[in-house]
């Protein structure tokens, strides 16, 4: 009996896959679009949802933020409306799992390009310069990295700030790693840690928040070239060149100025210029 309930289910399996294929699909039909070349009923795209001015979610459900418009601008050029858009949380440490899996098309979430992930997923962009900065209390006195060593710093898991405090800026800084830089901004408030690093648009993004103002610092002090790029599963070529193409056309059509200016007017956040693409800063 055992031997033929397995052996029914494997063959609902079959059916169900030959019905996708007959159907045009490809692997990530079922999870992550509609369609595996754009025009289909949904796109799930991978953003932050803690992140002000990059990729919040408010209360009311809706999605704010730089990079939610570049997201939507990418994903209009890929042939989905707004309301087609699925957003997908992508924390720090899950965003190449995500790519992987195949949960998300895409991923737009302060997310920098480097080696290391280069291995395990693909990059179009990059689409923003950022750098890693210190947030601190306004009254603090560090003023560089270096007097980080034996203080309390907290930063996310899976970050390039987290790994650069640890391997250059400031070895024998006490980190503490969290899962999102909301929590981080809260031991910062409370006392708990001396300073939050992260990119200063991030940064930025909190330090504007109203329940906030005049709280913190941040130091403005460039420690690292932080390339945004898009995510996308490695080997998926076709997508990475229309994200390409659309990300040449949203700076050419002025809507990357205007969401730069949107997003980062608010918080006062002075961005480098729009990337070319390819064009990794080192
Ligand atoms: N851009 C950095 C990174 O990708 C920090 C911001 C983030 O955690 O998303 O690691």
């Amino acid at each position: 009996m055992k031997f033929r309930k397995v052996t029914a289910a494997a063959a609902t399996a079959i059916v169900l896959s030959v019905t996708a294929t007959a159907c045009g699909g490809d692997d990530d039909k079922s999870s992550a679009s509609g369609s595996g070349s754009g025009g289909g009923d949904k796109i799930k795209v991978g953003i932050k949802y803690d992140q002000p001015g990059l990729g919040l979610k408010e209360p009311d459900g809706t999605f704010s933020g730089f990079d939610v418009d570049v997201a939507t601008y990418v994903a209009k050029e890929l042939g989905y409306d707004a309301d087609q858009i699925e957003f997908v949380e992508t924390k720090t440490p899950d965003r190449e799992n995500a790519l992987k899996r195949g949960d998300v098309k895409f991923i737009a979430a302060t997310y920098s390009i480097n080696d290391e992930r280069k291995k395990s997923v693909d990059f179009a962009g990059p689409y923003l310069l950022a750098h890693q900065d210190l947030l601190v209390k306004a009254d603090s006195d560090i003023t560089e990295a270096t007097d980080l060593n034996d203080k309390n710093l907290c930063s996310v898991t899976g970050s390039t700030s987290a790994q650069n405090v640890k391997n250059d800026f400031a070895p024998k800084a006490n980190l503490t790693e969290r899962s999102g830089y909301s929590e981080c901004i809260s031991a910062l408030q409370s006392g708990a840690v001396d300073a939050l690093t992260t990119d200063d648009s991030i940064l930025a993004g909190f330090a504007a928040q109203e329940q906030y103002k005049g709280q913190f610092k941040l130091l403005g002090l460039k420690l690292s070239n932080e390339n945004y790029g898009i995510g996308v599963k490695k080997g998926d070529t076709e997508t990475l060149n229309k994200i390409n193409t659309a990300l040449e056309k949203m700076v050419s059509d002025g809507a990357w100025e205007k969401a730069v200016k949107d997003n980062f007017g608010p918080a006062n956040y002075k961005n480098e210029p729009a990337p070319k693409i390819g064009n990794i800063v080192k």
